[in-house]
């Protein structure tokens, strides 16, 4: 047995915001709502969050210049504004981008933390945050880490502390209603790549193995809807989004790997959907995995082709083919310059199957040669 931590309160369903408002009464007087420039004010959540504070009589000031893979820079402003405004908690609404910047917000606004130091100064407080998932994808409703682009290393670093885990998430699959199917299968790529890292994280116990493959079969049993962009059926969206959080649970236990750490160059220099960007690279991350295990006599992609329901990567290439369409090509430089910046990642070191230089060039290769 292993530990297995996660403090967040999660509250799901149909309306759950307005049902459950109390939930945000005690986090606070006056909240900041961190959220994009858009979507939240189209599919409801926003409405729904100005609605629950209301009903607590509590007061807010708004944030809505969130941008996807926030930027430092990004975040401080937004910070500032909680500052001045005197907020003593953090609603964050809509995507990854949005939570990521909803919980730096957290950290930063009641601690003296430098932009240029911000991934290594600790810090031993943070406001309160609640988080409302619009995606179906990142699970940072229930994790620890605010993911910003960090340009000191031309990728992407994370602020990470216990203190950041969201006090509560609420998830309505209503929200997803308006995702476009590229946002809605990018970020379903996202949640699978979180599940089959945990499983192949040497940090993998019992307890994230169980979520993990859980994730998986919600996700292989989402294919056909996936494919087609519909998710009419709220069973499907409810599904979608429930996968997506419990692989969250995984990696705020696991952490993610050189997966993870590869696909943050795609983001950066070639601006790739950070969903999709994992997606590209899992089919052959999944096969050097495989070759390693001939010899050391392990199975866990065959864990985790089973929890597909798939006989072999061959499938699994086809299926997540059919998902991402014409790939991008890549020259041989940036090839090895996004191994060379994997490489210096804490990734590395957190695969089970620790991949080695000329490992991470065949991934990338096989995944995005031209
Ligand atoms: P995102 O960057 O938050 O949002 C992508 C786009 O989708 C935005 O244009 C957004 O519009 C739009 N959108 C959001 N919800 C929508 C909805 N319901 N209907 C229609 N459009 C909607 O995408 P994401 O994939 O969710 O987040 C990616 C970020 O999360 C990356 O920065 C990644 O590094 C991070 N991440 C964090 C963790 C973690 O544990 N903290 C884990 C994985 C990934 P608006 O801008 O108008 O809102
Ligand atoms: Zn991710």
């Amino acid at each position: 047995m292993t530990n297995y931590y996660m403090p967040t309160k999660i509250v799901g369903g149909e309306n759950a915001l307005v049902d459950n408002a109390p939930l945000l009464g005690g986090l606070g007087k006056k909240a900041l709502i961190v959220t994009g420039r858009s979507s939240a004010k189209k599919n409801g959540s926003l409405d729904d969050v100005i609605r629950a504070l209301e009903a607590n009589g509590q007061v807010y000031a708004l944030f809505d210049r969130v941008t996807a893979n926030p930027t430092i820079a990004g975040v401080f402003e937004a910070a500032e504004l909680a500052r001045r405004e005197a907020c003593d908690f953090v609603v964050a609404v809509g995507g990854g981008s949005s939570m990521d910047t909803g919980k730096a917000v957290a950290a930063i606004a009641v601690n003296s933390l430098s932009a240029r130091a911000l991934f290594t100064t600790p810090f031993d407080k943070a406001l309160p945050v609640a988080a409302v998932p619009t995606t179906a994808g990142t699970g940072s409703e229930v994790t620890q880490y605010a993911i910003l682009n960090n340009d000191a290393i031309q990728s992407k670093s994370s602020l990470s502390s216990p203190l950041l885990f969201p006090r509560v998430a609420f998830l309505d699959a209503r929200y997803i209603l308006s995702l476009s199917r590229n946002t809605l299968i990018n970020t379903a790529l996202d949640a699978l790549s979180h599940a089959v890292e945990g499983m192949l994280g040497a940090r993998a116990s019992a307890f994230t193995d169980a979520a993990a493959k859980s994730g998986i079969r919600a996700f292989a049993e989402c294919l056909s809807a996936l494919r087609s962009g519909r998710i009419d059926d709220p069973a499907v969206r409810e599904k979608l989004l429930f996968a997506a959080t419990l692989d969250g649970t995984v990696i705020a236990n696991t952490g993610t790997i050189a997966v993870h750490a590869l696909g943050y160059s795609l983001t950066y220099f070639r601006h790739i959907d950070h969903g999709r960007a994992n997606g590209l690279l899992l089919g052959a991350y999944l096969r050097f995995v495989q070759r390693k295990e001939k010899a050391s006599g392990a199975n866990r992609v065959g864990e985790i082709l089973a929890a597909l329901g798939m006989d072999s990567l061959d499938e699994f290439d086809v299926v997540i083919d059919g998902l991402l369409g014409e790939r991008e090509k890549f020259t041989d430089a940036e090839i090895e310059q996004y191994a060379g910046i994997a490489l210096q990642a804490k990734h590395i070191a957190n695969s089970a199957v620790r991949p080695d230089k000329a490992d991470l060039l065949e991934v990338l290769a096989r995944s995005l040669g031209g």
